[in-house]
C-alpha cells in the first residue's frame, strides 16, 4: 500500500511518501525562520507560508520516491489538533487531491502520529519494534505535553497471536497539561532571556554547562495524585525572579537559568510519568515529541525506564520528534488496514481540540 502523507498543523509544511509503514520519502519546510521574530508561531504568517509550500512538498516528495500520484493507493492528513487555519490547508489539499484522483482519504489524529513516530521503518523496514500492551506514551511537544495509555483492542484473539497489524489501537488520555505544553514553556523562559526561537534547543546547549541549582524553581502538581501537568506557574516563578535584573546580568547567567528552568521542566515531567508507571504498570514506554529530541531528556527517560526494567521507545531520529509527515502516514498505514477511510471526501473537516 502507498501512502501520501500531509501534515500542517503548526508551522512545519510536510509530506512524505510511505510504503505500508516503511519510509521512502519525507520532506519538511520548517517555517521557523518566519516566526523567529516574533518568539512564537503567528497563525496568519503559518497559513500563508503552509498555502505556498504545499504543492511543492507534496511533488518533492512524489519525486524522491519516484511515485507519480497515479500510484498513490491512500492520502493520509492531519486534522487536529492544532491551528485551525494552519490545518485547514492541508485537510483541503488531500481533500482536493483525493477528489481529482479518486484516492482513499484518512483522516489523522495529529498526537497519535506523534506515538506511532515510534513505529516508522526505513526501506529496509527497520527498526523492527514491539510494543506489549498496555504501553504509556509521554508526548511532550511545542503543542501538548501528555500521558497516553495505549492498549489493543484484539477483535478475534483466538486468531493466531496478536500482531501490531491487528486489531485497533485504544488510547486513553490519563493525564496532561492544564495549560502550556512542555515546549512552549521552554520557547517563552528563551523569549525572556532574550534568546531566539524556538528556544527548546537554545536552552539545551547553554544548560549543558550551567548550574541547574542556580535558581529555586518549582515542580507545579508534582505532590498531587493525579498525572496532570502545569508549566504556567513555572514560567511565571521564573519570570518574577529575573524581571528586575539589568540585561547583563542575564547575559552572564545565561547557562545557569537555562540549566535550572529545564532542569524544573524535566522534573515536572518525569515525577508524572513515574507516578503514572507505579499506577498503570505498562509493558512498554514510549516518549516522543519535539522536547524528547533533547539529549538530557532522553538520558533521565532511559534511567527512568531502567529503573523499571521496561523497554523504552523513542524515535530513531531527531526528525521524527518534532513535526513530520512521515509519523502521519505511519498512522494512515494503520487505519488503512482497518478499513477506516472517509466515507464522504467533501465532508473531511480540520478539528482544532480533536482529543482520543
Ligand atoms: P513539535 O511541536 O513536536 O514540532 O516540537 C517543537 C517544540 O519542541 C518546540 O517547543 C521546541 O522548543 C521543542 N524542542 C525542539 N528541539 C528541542 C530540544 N533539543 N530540546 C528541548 N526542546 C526542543
Ligand atoms: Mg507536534
Amino acid at each position: 500500500m502507498k501512502i501520501l502523507a500531509i501534515e500542517t498543523s503548526c508551522d512545519d509544511t510536510c509530506a512524505a511518501v510511505l510504503e505500508n509503514d516503511c519510509l521512502i520519502s519525507s520532506v519538511i519546510s520548517s517555517q521557523t525562520d518566519l516566526h523567529a521574530k516574533w518568539g512564537g508561531v503567528v497563525p496568519d504568517i503559518a497559513k500563508r507560508a503552509h498555502i505556498e509550500r504545499i504543492e511543492p512538498e507534496i511533488k518533492i516528495a512524489l519525486k524522491r520516491a519516484k511515485i507519480k500520484m497515479e500510484e498513490i493507493d491512500a492520502i493520509a492528513v492531519t486534522v487536529g489538533p492544532g491551528l485551525a487555519i494552519a490545518l485547514g490547508v492541508g485537510v483541503n489539499k488531500a481533500k482536493e487531491l483525493a477528489i481529482k484522483f479518486n484516492k482513499k482519504l484518512i483522516g489523522i489524529n495529529h498526537v497519535e502520529g506523534h506515538i506511532l513516530a515510534n513505529l516508522i521503518k526505513n526501506k529496509e523496514g527497520k527498526p523492527e519494534r514491539k510494543i506489549e500492551f498496555p504501553a504509556l506514551a509521554l508526548t511532550v511537544s511545542g503543542g501538548h505535553t501528555k500521558l497516553v495509555l495505549m492498549e489493543q483492542t484484539h477483535p478475534s484473539r483466538r486468531c493466531g497471536t496478536p500482531s501490531l497489524e491487528k486489531g485497533g489501537f485504544k488510547y486513553t488520555v490519563v493525564g496532561e497539561t492544564l495549560d502550556d505544553a512542555a515546549g512552549e514553556a521552554l520557547d517563552k523562559a528563551a523569549k525572556m532571556m532574550g534568546l531566539g526561537y524556538p528556544g527548546g534547543p537554545i536552552i539545551e546547549r547553554l544548560a549543558e554547562t550551567g548550574d541547574k541549582n542556580y535558581l529555586k524553581l518549582p515542580r507545579p502538581l508534582s505532590t498531587q495524585k493525579n498525572f496532570d501537568y502545569s508549566f504556567s506557574g513555572l514560567k511565571t516563578s521564573f519570570y518574577y525572579q529575573i524581571r528586575e535584573w539589568p540585561k547583563e546580568k542575564i547575559g552572564e547567567n545565561l547557562t545557569n537559568l537555562s540549566a535550572s528552568f529545564q532542569d524544573a521542566v524535566f522534573d515536572s515531567l518525569l515525577i508524572k510519568f513515574k507516578k503514572a508507571i507505579e499506577f498503570y504498570n505498562p509493558k512498554t514506554l514510549m516518549a516522543s515529541g519535539g522536547v524528547v529530541a533533547n539529549l538530557e531528556l532522553r538520558k533521565r527517560l532511559r534511567k527512568l525506564a531502567k529503573e523499571f526494567n521496561a523497554p523504552l521507545l523513542m524515535p530513531v531520529k531527531k526528525q521524527f520528534n518534532t513535526d513530520n509527515a512521515a509519523m502521519i502516514g505511519v498512522v494512515g498505514y494503520y487505519k488503512a488496514l482497518r478499513g477506516e477511510f472517509v466515507e464522504n471526501k467533501e465532508e473531511l473537516d480540520r478539528n482544532p481540540r480533536l482529543n482520543f
